[in-house]
């Protein structure tokens, strides 16, 4: 595009003050009055937006550093960044021209024309961080390029360049950017105190670290050292990062489908926590934040960790650059996709896919089992997506036709998803086995302070929690009943008015159908509100607001329509209070029954609410506690 006469004229480094003068004059005598602003003050205000504190200006450094492929990236910072930040490299460097021109604005080697906008595989494009850090601080810049006899070195101060001259330096670029908004007061006297600064660029460093493990990084905060990564896999540079414990934690999860492939690690849920924790998505080796990425795996989860809490995770989303679109926000920490949805959904799978894989949750495969132990984790083995197969006319402590008594009826072929004792005996026909195997277990069992049950089996020792054992059976149960709209209704005496948002209102009567399903009986009566006549049988009356409320919640943030969103948290709620309780002294047919029915359901070791059901103590165990 051809300069116009203005910028022709204007585009040198003015002195400001004189220039904004000049602009005032003019004004007063021409009747046209949209000017160009001068780069110095057009790059102030981008650095507004892009720079908006120490640990901003930490990562736009540290990006170019990776982008110009160093392999050894130095942070140095004085003051928590305020008075120095320091960025030293291994990198390709730059020419004298090109030092001097990273400094313009819109300046930038990483995009030549349109269409690479969408094939972007670099930290940078906008060519806008260096301009920005120029003009609100004192820079010096020293770079070689790789292969070139001389460097060149660059101070640059408010967008003014104040000297360029040759220099004796390492191949690679040294940039060291002091007293950050020194031209800039408001923005300077918002700086919180050095301890949050610091934390700010902490998480830059850690965000950009993680997405390179195969760089050496080191951090240096007043001439000490608080960070030295060495180049290695990502499992290696979280563990340097978070701690060696965090080895135990980890999962991988491992995810290749035609829209993305999802790799990195989750943590374990009984290492989840009830504060955020480290939560990481890299999108193309970008960190970004995206809430509802973050529901696909807390929602993976669910069942497996109590409510509230948080798990950690390390994912790297790869797709093809041209389906996401990473210029929606100035710092780039936003990105948007084309196949949100979709992505939702294979998140989640993968996610719960792993978790299965490493049997974290015991989607186990007993037919392949040989016994009750536990199978260390198998990386290859295949993996099962649950389904909910339960009998929903079975209560385990009414039912005449109890599976003990008629094995091979529909009951039992529809628990024979998971059949321990067909897993002991898998040497015989069917029917011999669940006599055989009910006879071991049936003699067996033995209740402990009213709330554990206790057996022997044939690796060890099992110990079942009543209550536990008990909120699964139900659990499964009332999925199926509210599956296949059966769910009951109990009216309340005092119909409840329930006043929800404009946006709730909406979603509540999308998914009505399914509220009624579960035994919700709920009327519109017009301005965002509803009236409940009737809840859940089973459920509580005052919890039947607040369940409502986190049933449009999660459905809001997932999407979906498959109803499960719905129903998960009502059979939850429901199933805790049905259940028998620890306390309870139970006979020997009553536990019996429990035990069967606790191993036909599709997840048996897990409570609704995540918490272990049964426990195991293999042989070797035990004999090690005799000696
Ligand atoms: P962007 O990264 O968006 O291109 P920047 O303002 O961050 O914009 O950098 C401008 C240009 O300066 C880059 O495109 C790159 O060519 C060059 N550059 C910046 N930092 C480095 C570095 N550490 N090593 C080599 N080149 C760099
Ligand atoms: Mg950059």
């Amino acid at each position: 595009m051809p300069k116009t006469n203005f910028e022709q004229n204007h585009c040198e480094l003015l002195p400001v003050k004189g220039w904004i003068n000049r602009i005032f004059e003019e004004n007063i005598t021409m009747s046209d009055i949209i000017r160009l602003l001068p780069d110095s003050i057009a790059n102030q205000i981008a650095a507004g937006e892009v720079i908006q504190r120490p640990a901003s200006a930490v990562k736009e450094l540290l990006e170019n550093a990776v982008d110009a492929g160093a392999t050894r990236i130095q942070l140095i910072l004085r003051e928590a960044g305020r008075s120095q930040i320091q960025v030293i490299d291994n990198g390709m460097g730059m020419s004298d021209t090109d030092a001097r021109m990273s400094f313009e604005r819109h300046a930038t080697s990483k995009l030549r024309s349109a269409e690479d906008l969408f094939m972007i595989r670099t930290k940078g494009f906008r060519g806008e961080a260096l301009a920005s850090i120029a003009a609100i601080a004192q820079v010096e810049m020293k770079t070689r390029k790789r292969g070139s006899e001389l460097g060149t070195c660059i101070l640059i101060e408010g967008s003014e360049v104040k000297s360029q001259e040759a220099s004796q330096c390492p191949e690679g670029t040294n940039i060291s950017v002091k007293n950050l908004f020194f031209n800039v007061p408001a923005r300077r006297n918002f700086l919180k105190s050095d301890q949050v600064e610091f934390r700010h660029i902490v998480d830059e460093f850690h965000r950009v670290a993680l997405a390179h493990p195969g760089i050496v990084f080191s951090l240096h905060h007043n001439n000490q050292e608080n960070f030295h990564l060495e180049a290695g896999g990502l499992r290696q540079r979280i563990l340097s990062i978070f701690g060696q414990g965090h080895n135990e934690r980890l999962v991988p999860v491992d995810e290749v489908t035609t829209i993305v492939s999802v790799t990195g690690f989750i943590s374990k849920p009984e290492f989840a926590r009830k504060t955020r924790g480290e939560q990481f998505f890299f999108v193309n080796n970008r960190f970004i934040r995206n809430p509802y990425l973050h529901h696909a795996v807390q929602a993976a989860f669910q069942e497996l960790i109590p409510q509230d809490s948080f798990v950690s995770y390390f994912l790297f989303l790869e797709l093809d650059p041209s389906r996401i679109d990473v210029n929606i926000h100035p710092t780039k920490t936003e990105v948007k996709f084309e196949e949100e949805n979709n992505i939702y959904t294979i998140l989640r799978s993968a996610v719960k896919r792993s978790l299965g894989k490493y049997n974290v949750t015991p989607t186990l495969d007993f037919e392949q089992e040989t016994s009750f132990n536990f199978p260390a984790p198998s990386v290859n083995k295949p993996v099962v997506i649950p389904v909910i197969k339960v009998n929903p006319d079975f209560n385990p402590f009414q039912s005449r036709n109890s599976p003990i008594d008629k094995p091979g009826t529909e009951s039992r072929k529809e628990s024979s998803v998971y059949n321990p004792q067909s897993s002991i005996h898998n040497q015989q026909s069917p029917e011999k086995e669940l006599n055989s195997g009910n006879q071991e277990l049936r003699t067996n069992l033995i209740q402990v302070n009213n709330k554990y049950i206790v057996t022997s089996i044939k690796s060890g020792l099992m110990i079942i929690d009543q209550q536990l054992a008990h909120e699964r059976i139900l659990y499964e149960r009332h999925l199926k009943e509210i599956a296949m709209q059966k769910g009951r209704s109990q009216q309340l005496l005092f119909p409840q008015h329930f006043e929800v948002t404009p946006e709730d209102y909406l979603l509540a009567q999308e998914i009505m159908n399914e509220l009624r399903n579960t035994g919700f009986d709920l009327n519109d009566i017009g301005k965002n509100t509803y009236i409940l006549h009737g809840i859940p049988v089973g459920m509580q009356e005052s919890e039947a607001v607040m369940i409502l409320e986190s049933i449009l919640d999660d459905f809001k943030h997932s999407g979906s329509h498959s109803g499960r969103e719905v129903y998960e948290p009502i059979a939850r709620s429901i199933s805790k209070v049905m259940a028998i309780k620890n306390g309870k002294r139970l006979t020997n047919e009553e536990m019996q029954t429990l035990v069967d029915e606790l191993f036909a359901c599709e997840a048996p070791m897990v409570s609704p609410s995540g918490k272990h059901v049964v426990i195991t103590i293999n042989s070797d165990e035990l004999e090690k506690k005799f000696k």
